[in-house]
């Protein structure tokens, strides 16, 4: 059982909670999802509303929390951009034609983020063999795709769901991409 309120957690543990943790009354209660949408809540408590909230998102696929967090920064950058074109290779989240610019918003799960400090990319303790096949080829297409694109003229920028904490240096990875002639975005 784990349940520490929000003033007396440190500075750097609350910044950690952000995005996992929820408030409930002043009272944040340190639950967990991991990446088979179960929720591990301490002992005795039941799902707050927002934890039953981001669970069911989740479950129904309609968590686009990262891709909404990026368009709503280079949309307030002065930027604009198209959505999701179905007819580029690997469907950017969002294209800048003019400059011939694509950013992928990549969930560092399922696109297996390769950065050792990554802790949204742990694999599941469980069925761990299938995971790794099925997150493999997540990876591989990945490799297939911006291959494509680049070969295509098109300069690739791939924005990490961890990355998207530290807004301010974000923006300022987003602001050279998009400035940058040379720009290759990694
Ligand atoms: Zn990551």
């Amino acid at each position: 059982m784990i349940l520490k309120k929000h003033h007396e957690m440190p500075e750097r543990e609350r910044e950690r909670e952000n995005g996992k943790g929820t408030v409930s009354e002043g009272v944040r209660v340190d639950y967990r999802i991991d990446r088979t949408d179960t929720v591990h809540l301490p002992r005795t408590d039941t799902l707050t509303p927002a934890a039953r909230s981001e669970r069911m998102s989740r479950i129904h696929g309609k968590d686009t929390r990262p891709e909404m967090t990026v368009r709503r920064l280079v949309h307030g950058l002065g930027y604009r951009y198209r959505l999701h074109r179905g007819d580029l290779p690997g469907k950017p989240d969002l294209v800048f034609f003019r400059r011939r610019k694509v950013i992928f918003v990549h969930g560092c799960f399922w696109h297996r983020h390769s950065d050792p400090n990554c802790k949204l990319a742990r694999l599941p303790k469980s069925r761990l063999d299938f995971w790794r096949a099925k997150l493999e080829r997540n990876r591989l297409r990945d490799i297939e795709n911006h291959k494509k694109l680049t070969e295509d003229g098109w300069q690739v920028l791939i924005l990490w769901e961890c990355e998207l904490r530290d807004v301010a240096r974000l923006a300022e990875k987003i602001r050279s991409f998009l400035e940058d002639e040379q720009s290759q975005g990694h």
